[in-house]
C-alpha cells in the first residue's frame, strides 16, 4: 500500500484548494482500499455539526446537505474518543444514527477515523463496504496516515476561510485571526510583504505583474536561457551519453518548448500573475499530471518538470536582481525570515513580521524585539503565497495575525495601539533614571545587539554598556569570511559608540539557526552539532582573525570583554584561552599596545551549569544564556512552533540551573550576568534579582520595562518571591505568582498581553 499511499499524500499536499484535496483522497481511497464507500465528514465549529463535505459511493447531492449535531451518530462518537472505529456491521452499534439522504443502508462493514491536528478533532474520515466484516489492519493504518496528511490542509483552509466558504457559502472570513506566538509586543497595521528563500520553486509568492508585457518578456527569455543550457550540456557530454539519454536532454528542451506549457503561464501572467507565480503554479499543474499517471517512466517526468521550472525560477531570480520596493508600512511575511531580509527594509518602513516558523525564543523574534517591530511567529497556518499585498492587523501580544480585518477589529486595534502609545510615554518617563531598586540596590542593565546593523542602536542612552554583541551578522552579510581588518573596523565602531561603558563581544556563534551560505553545514540536529565555539575551535584561523580584531578594535578605548559561547568543557575554555593569548603575544610582538580584555562564558549548555566552578576559575565573569539554555534543559527546539508551549524558561529546572550557576561563580568570587531572553522579561527580573545576579542585558525594547519593574520593588521582596518560587513545581505556577506579585504594586500592565 506504499505506493498508493505516497502518490494520494503527494497529490494531497499539492492540491489547489481543499475541495480538490477531499475529492481526490474519497476517490482514491476507496480505490486503494477496494471499499464501496470513503466520504470525509469536517467539523464545523460554528453551529456545532459534522458537515459531509465529499464522497465517493454515497449520493453525492448529500454533500454540503447533512450535518450530523457534534455529539450524535457514529461520526461523533468517532470524534468524541479522538480515536478510529472499526466495525463488522455498523447498523448494530448502539450509536448508530440512520441518515437517509445518504442512501448508507446498504452498507455494513464501517471504519472511522478521526481527523487530527493538534489534538483537535477536525472531521472524520469514513469507509464503508456492503459485507459485514470490518476492515484489516493494513487499510486502518493506511487510512490513519492519510487522515494525518488531510489535517494539515484542512488546518490550513480554516485558518484562510476556505472551509468556512466552503461550509457556508461566504462565512465570516474576516473575523477570523490567524494563531502563532507572541514574539516581540506591540499592534502593527500594514501590508503584507512576502519575502522567500531564492531558488525555491515551491516558496514563490503570487504577486501582481507590474507590467505583464515585461514579465511575458522575460519568461521566454528564461525558458529560451534554459533550453539552450541544456543543448549546451548536452554537446559537452557528446559521445559519452547513450542514445536513450540523448533522448531524454531532447525530451525536456520539448517539455520547455511546450505550447501547453508556454500558454498556460502567459495566461497565468496576463490574468495579473508575476512571472515567478505563474511559472510556479503551471509547473505545479503539469508536474502533477505527469504524477498521476500510472507508468512509472512517465511519473518520473514530474521530477524532471519540477527540476526545470527550478532553472527557470533562478534565471527569472536572476534578471529581477534590484532591490524591492516596500510599502509605507511593510509587514514582511514568510516561511522563515533571516536578519539580512528584515535588515533590508528601510527602519521607517518596517511595520511588523509574521512568519510561519519559529518560536519566542528564536533569533528572528530576538531581533524583532531588539528593533522594537511587533511580531508574531509559527502561524503555522499561514498562507504566505498568497499574502501578497493583504493588508494585516499582527497582535505581537497574543501572537495574532489578523488578515484583511474587519472594520470592527481595526476599531477594536486602534484603540488598544492608543493605550499601548499612553504606556509608552509612562515608560518614557524613567529615561535617565538609575536602574535602582527601593532599597537602594542598583542592577545595572546592558543592551544586547549586534543582530542588526545599527549606526546607532536604539537604547545607548538607557544602558550600561553592551552586556552580548552578538557577532555572526558582519559574518552573515557577505559571501566570504570578513577579513580581520574589516572585522576591527566594525568592533571598533562598536566599541567607540558606548565607550567608556563595557561591551562585550560575543566570538562567533554560528551554526544552529545561523548558517553561513559559504561555510555550509548539513547536520541532522544542527542545535546539538558543529556550532559556536565548536566550530571555531576545529578552526582556530577564524577564531585568532577575530580575536585579533577584537583587541585591536579596543586599542585605546580598553572597553572590551570577550565572552566564549556554547561552551561544553573546560578543554574548549582552555583552549580558547590559548589561543586569545597567542593573538595578544603576536599584537604586541608586531608592536601594538593591545591590553588583555576581561574573558567570559557563556551557561548555555546544562553540563556548563554543573561545571560552574571549575568554569568560573578559569575566567573572569560567566553570561548565562537562557534561550539556549532552556532548549537544552527542556529538550525543546527554541525554534520549534510545535512544541513552543513547552518552552518555559520559568520552568523550575531553570531556576535550579541558574541558582547552581550562581553558587559556582561565588566560589571564585566571579559576577554573573544574564543575557538571554529571560533577562529582558519584566516577571524573570525580578527573580533573577532575587537570586543576586549582578547584571541583565536585554533587547533595547524591553530596557524600561524592565527597569520600571526593579524601580517599584525592592530586593527584600525580590529574595521573598524568589523563595516561593523554588517551591513552586511548574513554570506555569510561578508565572502565576509573579503576575499576582506586580498586579499588587499596580504593574501587571507591564506584562499582561492583549492590553
Ligand atoms: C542564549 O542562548 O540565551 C543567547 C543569549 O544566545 P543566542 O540567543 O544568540 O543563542
Ligand atoms: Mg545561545
Amino acid at each position: 500500500m506504499l505506493e498508493p499511499l505516497r502518490r494520494i499524500v503527494q497529490e494531497v499536499n499539492r492540491s489547489s484548494s481543499l475541495e480538490h484535496a477531499l475529492s481526490l483522497i474519497v476517490q482514491q481511497v476507496k480505490q486503494a482500499v477496494a471499499a464501496d464507500v470513503c466520504s470525509v465528514y469536517l467539523t464545523d465549529f460554528d453551529s456545532r455539526e459534522h458537515v459531509l463535505q465529499a464522497t465517493d459511493g454515497l449520493h453525492p447531492e448529500a454533500v454540503g446537505r447533512v450535518r450530523l449535531p457534534l455529539n450524535r451518530g457514529l461520526i461523533g462518537w468517532v470524534a468524541e474518543r479522538a480515536d478510529a472505529v472499526n466495525l463488522e456491521d455498523a447498523a448494530s452499534h448502539p450509536r448508530y444514527l440512520h441518515v437517509n439522504e445518504t442512501g448508507e443502508e446498504q452498507f455494513r462493514g464501517f471504519l472511522g477515523v478521526p481527523i487530527v491536528q493538534s489534538r483537535k478533532v477536525l472531521g472524520v474520515l469514513v469507509l464503508r463496504q456492503a459485507a459485514p466484516r470490518p476492515f484489516n489492519d493494513d487499510e486502518v493504518t493506511f487510512v490513519i496516515t492519510l487522515a494525518a496528511q488531510l489535517a494539515g490542509a484542512i488546518a490550513m483552509a480554516r485558518s484562510t476561510g476556505e472551509l468556512a466558504r466552503l461550509q457556508h457559502a461566504g462565512g465570516p472570513a474576516s473575523r477570523r485571526f490567524l494563531e502563532g506566538l507572541a514574539a516581540a509586543p506591540g499592534i502593527a497595521f500594514g501590508t503584507a510583504f512576502v519575502v522567500y528563500p531564492p531558488a525555491d520553486l515551491d516558496a514563490v509568492p503570487d504577486k501582481p505583474a507590474a507590467d505583464i508585457e515585461g514579465e511575458i518578456d522575460a519568461l521566454r527569455e528564461a525558458l529560451t536561457d534554459v533550453a539552450e543550457d541544456i543543448r549546451t550540456f548536452a554537446a559537452r557530454l557528446g559521445d559519452a551519453l547513450r542514445e536513450e539519454d540523448r533522448a531524454l536532454f531532447t525530451a525536456w528542451r520539448l517539455m520547455l518548448k511546450s505550447d501547453t506549457l508556454v500558454d498556460d503561464a502567459i495566461a497565468r501572467i496576463e490574468a495579473g500573475n508575476w512571472a515567478q507565480g505563474a511559472l510556479r503554479a503551471t509547473i505545479a499543474d503539469h508536474a502533477r499530471v505527469f504524477d498521476e499517471m500510472s507508468d512509472p517512466y512517465l511519473r518520473e517526468r514530474a521530477a524532471d518538470l519540477r527540476d526545470l521550472g527550478q532553472r527557470v525560477l533562478v534565471r527569472l531570480q536572476h534578471e529581477e536582481a534590484q532591490l524591492p520596493e516596500y510599502p509605507p508600512r511593510t509587514i514582511l511575511v514568510g516561511e522563515e525570515i533571516s536578519a539580512m531580509q528584515i535588515a533590508e527594509v528601510p527602519r521607517a518602513a518596517l511595520a511588523g513580521i509574521v512568519s510561519s516558523s519559529g518560536s519566542g525564543s528564536s533569533h528572528m523574534a530576538i531581533l524583532a524585539r531588539g528593533i522594537g517591530v511587533p511580531a508574531a511567529v509559527g502561524v503555522v497556518d499561514l498562507p504566505v503565497s498568497r499574502m501578497e499585498g493583504t493588508e494585516l492587523i499582527i497582535d505581537g501580544y497574543r501572537g495574532r495575525v489578523y488578515v484583511s480585518p474587519s472594520a470592527s477589529v481595526r476599531a477594536e486595534y486602534e484603540r488598544l495601539s492608543a493605550d499601548d502609545l499612553a504606556l509608552t510615554s509612562e515608560l518614557d518617563a524613567l529615561r535617565g533614571l538609575p536602574c535602582e531598586t527601593t532599597d537602594g540596590y542598583n542592577l545595572p542593565l546592558f543592551l544586547n545587539t549586534g543582530l542588526v546593523s545599527e549606526q546607532r542602536p536604539l537604547g545607548i542612552e538607557e544602558s550600561a554598556g553592551v552586556g552580548l554583541y552578538r557577532t555572526e551578522l558582519p559574518f552573515m552579510v557577505r559571501d566570504r569570511f570578513p577579513s580581520e581588518d574589516n572585522q576591527t573596523n566594525h568592533y571598533r565602531q562598536v566599541l567607540a559608540t558606548f565607550a567608556p561603558r563595557p561591551v562585550t563581544i560575543r566570538t562567533l556563534d554560528i551554526g544552529g539557526d545561523k548558517p553561513l551560505s559559504y561555510f555550509p553545514v548539513s547536520e541532522s540536529n544542527p542545535f546539538l552539532g558543529w556550532r559556536g565555539i565548536r566550530i571555531t575551535r576545529d578552526n582556530p584561523q577564524i577564531f585568532i582573525t577575530q580575536v585579533r580584531a577584537m583587541l585591536r578594535a579596543a586599542m585605546g578605548l580598553d572597553n572590551l570583554q570577550i565572552l566564549l559561547p556554547m561552551i561544553t568543557t573546560v578543554d574548549e575554555v582552555d583552549d580558547a584561552l590559548l589561543l586569545i593569548e597567542r593573538a595578544h603575544a603576536e599584537l604586541r610582538d608586531e608592536g601594538l599596545d593591545v591590553d588583555m580584555p576581561p574573558i567570559g562564558v557563556m551557561i548555555e549548555v546544562p553540563a556548563a551549569v554543573y561545571q560552574a566552578d571549575a568554569l568560573a576559575r578559569r575566567v573572569q565573569f560567566l553570561s548565562v544564556g537562557t534561550n539556549d539554555l532552556t532548549q537544552y534543559l527542556l529538550a525543546v527546539d527554541r525554534n520549534n512552533a510545535h512544541v513552543a508551549a513547552l518552552y518555559d524558561d520559568l520552568h523550575p529546572a531553570v531556576l535550579e540551573a541558574l541558582i547552581m550557576v550562581l553558587a559556582g561563580a561565588r566560589a571564585h568570587g566571579r559576577e554573573v550576568s544574564v543575557c538571554g531572553e529571560m533577562a529582558g522579561d519584566p516577571l524573570a527580573a525580578v527573580l533573577l534579582l532575587g537570586m543576586g545576579v549582578h547584571s541583565l542585558s536585554m533587547g533595547a525594547g524591553s530596557l524600561l520595562r524592565v527597569k520600571g519593574v526593579i524601580r517599584s520593588m525592592s530586593r527584600i521582596r525580590a529574595r521573598e518571591l524568589l523563595r516561593v518560587a523554588l517551591h513552586c513545581e511548574t513554570g506555569h505556577a510561578v508565572r502565576r505568582l509573579l503576575i499576582e506579585a506586580l498586579d499588587d504594586i499596580g504593574l501587571g500592565g507591564l506584562v499582561r498581553p492583549g492590553r
